[in-house]
């Protein structure tokens, strides 16, 4: 055998064992889900090696015929969905969706507001000193947001008297952005409505993580506060394939469309447009049953870590809204995010660990922060419900308050997770839920 087979060989290998190990684990990143099979059977079609820049019936190549009529079918979904006027599916991630956002709304070098990392804005939103993609990409200046970390939400009072400020500072202000990748609680959109208006700005809401909660009716419903333009990733709480989204008014349309051709993309992955079709049309069909779900089993998940002594986020409102539980870690035995992360993988529990609020105050950084970020979607789709919650919650107990072997809960784990092992919430729910897709 050359060495370049058997290297070959050797990714195949670890796709395998890969594919076990998700078969054996409980996965709580909030980021994540796992697609249907439908999904995943859509994108590996031969989409997924042709060209098709440009829009359906507008394109630069040729060849396209069936490419465009799926496009079509999967911009027509997304705008019921959403009850969207337009409707742009080819960012090819959600950061893409946010640089459309950004180059359709504003000039290079324009103010924003978003908001901060540590109080769960994304990367994507952040200053050009830390790299984020508005300042570094686009050389937005980025304000933050006031944050109210009792009520774990934007300060709407302080924050508007700061964008007042600001103007009358001279420094104007084009584009306030809700949205963040810690989202307990939906932020006050139709707050800010008014004074968008007074000042001439626009209003962007980035739904990367709850786009699925808001496609179920089940979070806060940003286009009728009052966004002018929503993103999202469609991998997260809709659970599509690795790709972005772009909803807004047809007032906007032929901005956003620019921003994506020729402006961001050349190709836009339209395996990957197929997939979201697929998934758009199941969440059409399943989508408020399965949102519904999630929602109770995050409370319940807080809830039941609460009961075992674990200091849950935004106790006094009922934890979450959302699919994510965020919790303060620095008072357990293993008193750091890392820890505790390293502790439960090596458990069979994938979660991960999150910067908090008050971390910085107290000499934490983001490599061993105070807290880590629970998301029930993925095992809500696996059919677990408020006792499967209960039972997580005692795994993570075992290894993280009471120190128990991780090799014994990780056995225990493996066994617990073998009756969920089908996607429900789809049109196919016999196929198994990690079964890799092979033709070699
Ligand atoms: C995950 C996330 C993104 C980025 O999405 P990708 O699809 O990974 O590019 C953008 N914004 C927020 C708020 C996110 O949480």
């Amino acid at each position: 055998m050359t060495e370049h087979k058997e290297l070959y060989d050797r990714v195949f290998g670890l796709i395998e064992k890969h594919d076990q190990w998700m078969h054996n684990t409980i996965n709580l990143i909030a980021s994540e889900n796992v697609s249907s099979p439908a999904v995943r059977s859509a994108i590996v079609c031969d989409f997924r090696d042709r060209y098709a820049e440009g829009w359906p019936g507008e394109r630069v190549y040729a060849g396209c015929r069936y490419i465009d009529e799926v496009e079509l079918v999967c911009i027509d979904l997304a705008k019921k969905l959403f009850r969207a006027e337009f409707a742009d599916v080819r960012p090819v991630s959600g950061v893409v969706a946010n640089l459309m956002m950004y180059t359709a709304f504003m000039a290079p070098g324009d103010r924003m507001m978003a908001l901060s990392i540590a109080h769960g804005g994304h990367i994507s939103h952040a200053r050009g000193s830390l790299g984020g993609t508005a300042g570094a990409v686009r050389g937005h200046k980025v304000q933050n947001w006031v944050f109210d970390e009792a009520e774990f939400n934007i300060d709407v009072d302080a924050s508007m008297k700061k964008i007042r400020g600001l103007f009358q500072d001279g420094k104007e202000v084009k584009f306030l952005l809700f949205g963040g990748s810690v989202f307990l609680f939906p932020h006050p959109v139709k707050e800010f409505r008014d004074i968008a208006d007074e000042y001439g700005m626009h209003i962007g809401y980035d739904s990367a993580h709850v786009s699925g909660l808001i496609a179920g009716g089940k979070f806060q419903d940003p286009l009728r506060e009052g966004a002018d333009v929503v993103t999202a990733s469609t991998h997260k709480t809709l659970p599509g394939p690795q790709h972005g989204i772009v909803l807004s008014r047809e007032e906007f349309a032929e901005a956003i469309k620019r921003a994506a051709f020729p402006g961001l993309m050349s190709n836009h992955h339209l395996h990957n447009v197929a997939g979201l079709a697929v998934a758009l049309a199941e969440m059409m069909e399943f989508g408020k049953d399965y949102t519904a779900q999630i929602l109770k089993n995050a409370r319940a998940l807080g809830q039941a870590l609460h009961e075992r002594g674990w200091k849950v986020v935004a106790e006094h409102k009922g934890f979450t809204e959302s699919h994510q539980i965020l919790v303060d870690i620095s008072e357990t035995p293993m008193k750091d995010g890392r820890t505790v992360e390293e502790q439960l993988e090596r458990a069979n529990i994938v979660i991960n660990r999150n910067l908090l609020p008050w971390d910085k105050k107290r000499g934490r950084d983001y490599k061993r922060p105070g807290g880590i970020r629970l998301g029930t979607s993925e095992m809500t789709r696996l059919g677990m419900r408020k006792s499967e919650m209960e039972a997580i919650a005692e795994f993570m107990t075992r290894v993280v308050m009471r120190g128990e072997d991780v090799t014994k809960v990780a056995k225990d784990v493996a066994e617990f997770r073998k009756d969920y092992q089908r996607v429900h919430y789809a049109f196919d729910t016999e196929t198994p839920a990690y079964q890799h897709l092979r033709f070699k």
